[in-house]
């Protein structure tokens, strides 16, 4: 052995794996693929038996592993990184402060089409010569191999009895008479389009004008040459051509196939398949400035001045005040010192007039990341950032995992919504918090924007954390619209309710529907009615997953649950005591669209909800009718709430406020105050004659008397003496555990314990609970709820965390508990 073989080093890489596990997984790398392992590059492994994960590579050493000995990396799918150090850096950062593994963030962070699945797939053997041995059960198989090179696993199971399929792959292998294996598929394929050009001997203007001449005999073909040189324009023939898609070239010009195709197989015509970018190139930009109003003006000097010394500012500019205008200054400012600009959004789904208005000033060099986008075309976006091919992004909560890597601004709009939280699965991640993480670590600035702050951001206003800017004029002509409380207790009194709707209501709709204005009507719950009850026992239909009533959808004629999904058909008849008194109860979406219509006639009315808007693009086609004004009144749940900027909208009526103060969790005072003012905000935005109606049966209660005062200042004072009082955040970071098992004593056994270890080790006063959760059981699993409460002191926040991950895995490892589950929340909201 010489010694410079004995010198070469073996070189290690750890691995992101997307998998629930805490740990990176160290793989060893094969010689012949030492310069490709990259930190940051894609490679396949094998993890477990005979399962195939794409992973990345998280670092790379000497040391092999203790206590197993490393598998071989099997392949490298990139020839650079595509993730970077500081996607890396980030993901470790989400997974340690959120309490979670590693690659569960990893599992969220890169689009699907970027992951690698294994998919098992079988073919016929072609040395198998023991055809006697086959089984008559084992021919449909035998016979579709032996048509095609392959079949996957799906496609078998297409051809023979259910439950079969197995039993037979192990008998046909055992007879080797097939081979099974794993064909690992790349999920993104790109785009094709088919595509015509002039063959090249032709592309000199001269040579192209002769050719025209010859053809004077075949006019068809002429004029099918013709156009084509039209469309490439004939002094742009020789830089090369482009293409002329060939879809609708035909169709356009009104030409002949046959000709065409005559043009192509003399030679004179290519026809060729190109790879098209999902997202065109940038092409030109409108770079015309965009107007501001004096308080516009003023705030975004004043958020540039903060920048001096802070990196985030909060923007408090109640609705209708015109923060985009702002927001579109900073950006382009941004975008010409040559950095990355990052534009958050809760939904785009429900924002599509912002990223309309930002494409009207940036074209298309603006990149969507959009959750109702196909994966692929998120992969494209992905690759377009990394390659540092665009530098403006709108996105979603996961676009704060995008390949940035001359970050300059990310502006959080509508920063205290709570779409930017993840809720389930792991990793729980808040959107608005990441990004601040992600902007520090890459010395960028974050502008937070809401006309309704979470108390957290104002409150790091207020002590100077963040800098604070407010814009507290509407834009233009418009005023605030007026908003009246509707003494539900009073019409009930006077017997002035029809249906669930006050005279108020009823008449102020007739009279804005008279006058030509548009009305929204807001509800948040969707379907007809949230129950059904009998009207003899009160018997409730509930779910038999759940422990919640079932909701009544009138159009499709079914009971649903809202929280497993589970449907059943309304019963005819109570099942408790036959009577057949049997009525909806409480009121929906659909039921006060189906009221209204009874009322008013002749009105258009439009339904907006999760049922309503569930293919891609019925939300945009919603919004743009009622835009057109083809819609005079629009019932929605909160969708019809978020940053939507609606010309016309004179009405705006609130259902059922009540409810939504009066749920029992900390934050709900702040929720129902965010969502009344929101909603509220739809109603005169560009006139003076909005009015806003509140139905309660509780109109002196204080949260909606600043509702009505428009008093977001006089809401917080009040409201954050009461989160100090009873340390609650911003005061306090809360860490919520819930505990499920399918066994209700079992399930607050486990929860008990959790709480008894917990309390000796961080104190009773940080540990509250065990508690039934809101809804006891979902998916027949019951559920307990523990909150720990701690200072906000790092290090002491970074112990408390061991010790419940102790503690977790300590209980989870009791037998007794085996179908025990606990999930962790950090800052749950
Ligand atoms: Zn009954
Ligand atoms: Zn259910």
């Amino acid at each position: 052995m010489s010694e410079l073989f004995q010198e070469e080093v073996t070189w290690f890489a750890d691995i992101l794996l997307p998998v629930p596990i805490a740990k990176l997984f160290t793989y060893r790398v094969p010689r012949h693929l030492s310069q490709e392992v990259q930190i940051g590059s894609r490679v396949i492994v094998e993890f477990g038996r005979g399962r195939v994960l794409t992973g990345v590579v998280g670092k790379i050493h000497e040391n092999p592993p203790q206590g197993y000995p490393a598998k071989y990396i099997t392949e490298v799918l990139d020839p650079a990184p595509i993730v970077t150090e500081t996607q890396l850096w980030l993901f470790q950062w989400i997974a340690d402060y959120y309490m979670c593994a590693v690659g569960e963030v990893f599992q969220v962070a890169l689009p699907s089409g970027l992951k690698v699945t294994s998919e098992s797939r079988m073919e016929w053997n072609p040395n198998f010569d023991r055809p006697d041995r086959l089984e008559e059960a084992e021919q449909p198989l035998v016979q579709a191999l032996q048509e095609k090179p392959f079949l996957t696993y799906p496609e078998a199971q297409q051809l023979v009895p259910a439950g079969q399929l197995n039993a037979l792959l192990k008998a046909l292998v055992a007879k080797q008479a097939i081979i099974l294996y794993e064909e690992v598929k790349e999920r993104y394929s790109p785009k094709k389009v088919r595509k015509l050009r002039l063959a090249s001997v032709y592309t000199q203007v001269q040579a192209a004008m002769e050719l025209l001449d010859q053809l004077n005999k075949h006019p068809k073909q002429q004029a099918v040459l013709h156009a084509i040189l039209q469309e490439i324009g004939i002094h742009r023939l020789s830089d090369g051509q482009e293409g002329i898609p060939k879809a609708d070239f035909l169709a356009r010009h009104d030409l002949s196939k046959s000709a065409l195709q005559t043009l192509v197989d003399k030679g004179i015509l290519e026809s060729y398949e190109a790879i098209i970018p999902r997202f065109p190139k940038p092409t030109q930009e409108d770079t015309s400035e965009v107007g501001l109003t004096s308080a516009q003006a003023i705030a975004y000097t004043e958020i540039l001045g903060h920048f001096q010394e802070k990196d985030v500012v909060l923007l408090h500019g109640i609705t209708g005040s015109g923060k985009t205008e702002v927001y579109i200054r900073l950006i382009q400012e941004v975008l010409a010192s040559g950095a990355q600009v990052l534009f958050m959004l809760p939904e785009i789904a429900l924002t599509t007039q912002i990223v309309t208005r930002l494409q009207k000033v940036f074209g298309t060099s603006v990149g969507v990341y959009h959750s109702k986008f196909s994966d692929n075309e998120r992969v494209e976006v992905y690759r377009q950032v990394l390659n540092d091919e665009l530098s403006f992004v709108v996105g979603v909560r996961s676009s704060i995992f995008l390949p940035f890597s001359r970050l300059g601004l990310i502006i959080v709009d509508e920063e205290h919504e709570t779409s930017y939280k993840q809720f389930d699965p792991a990793p729980r991640y808040h959107a608005r918090d990441v990004a601040i993480m992600m902007a520090h670590k890459l010395g960028a600035k974050v502008v937070l924007g809401s006309a309704t702050p979470s108390l957290e951001s104002y409150q790091q206003g207020l002590q100077g954390k963040y800098g604070l800017v407010s814009l507290t004029e509407r834009y233009g002509e418009a005023k605030l619209p007026r908003i009246q409380l509707v003494d539900m207790r009073a019409e009930r009194k006077n017997k002035t309710i029809k249906n669930d709707f006050s005279s108020v209501f009823l008449d102020q709709i007739r009279l804005n529907l008279a006058g030509g204005g548009q009305t929204l009507i807001f509800q948040n719950r969707r379907g007809y009615a949230p129950y059904i009850q009998c009207e003899v026992c009160q018997w409730i239909q509930e779910c038999p997953r759940c422990a919640v009533s079932m909701t009544y959808h009138l159009r499709s004629q079914e009971l649903v649950c809202h929280y497993c999904g589970h449907t059943d058909k309304p019963p005819r008849k109570c099942p408790a005591c036959a009577s057949s008194q049997v009525k909806t109860a409480g009121v929906g979406t659909e039921k006060i669209e189906d009221d209204l219509q009874v009322f008013f006639p002749s009105a258009r009315i439009q339904r907006m909800d999760l049922d309503t808007t569930r293919s891609r693009h019925a939300y945009q086609t919603m919004l743009h009718e009622f835009e057109q004004g083809a819609v005079d009144i629009l019932v929605g749940t909160q969708m019809i709430s978020k940053g939507l900027d609606f010309d016309l909208v004179r009405l705006v009526g609130i259902f059922d406020a009540d409810r939504m103060i009066h749920f029992p969790d900390f934050r709900a005072a702040e929720r129902a105050f965010q969502m009344l003012t929101q909603v509220a905000g739809r109603a005169g935005r560009r006139s003076n004659e909005g009015l806003v109606l509140i139905q309660t049966k509780n109109p002196n209660h204080p949260l909606l008397k600043k509702v009505v005062e428009h008093d977001y200042l006089g809401f917080f004072d009040q409201e954050i003496q009461e989160r100090q009082a009873f340390h609650y955040p911003p005061f306090t970071r809360v860490i919520e555990l819930t505990i499920k098992h399918p066994d209700f004593l079992l399930a607050e056994k486990m929860a008990e314990r959790l709480a008894r270890a917990l309390k000796g080790i961080l104190g009773d006063q940080r540990v509250l609970g065990p508690e039934k959760g809101l809804i006891e059981k979902i998916r027949n699993k019951f559920i307990f709820v523990l909150w720990v409460k701690l200072e906000k002191d790092r290090a002491q926040i970074q112990l408390a965390k061991q010790s419940i991950q102790e503690q977790m895995d300590d209980v989870l490892q009791d037998r007794a508990f085996r179908q025990g589950q606990i999930i962790v929340d950090v800052d749950a909201y």
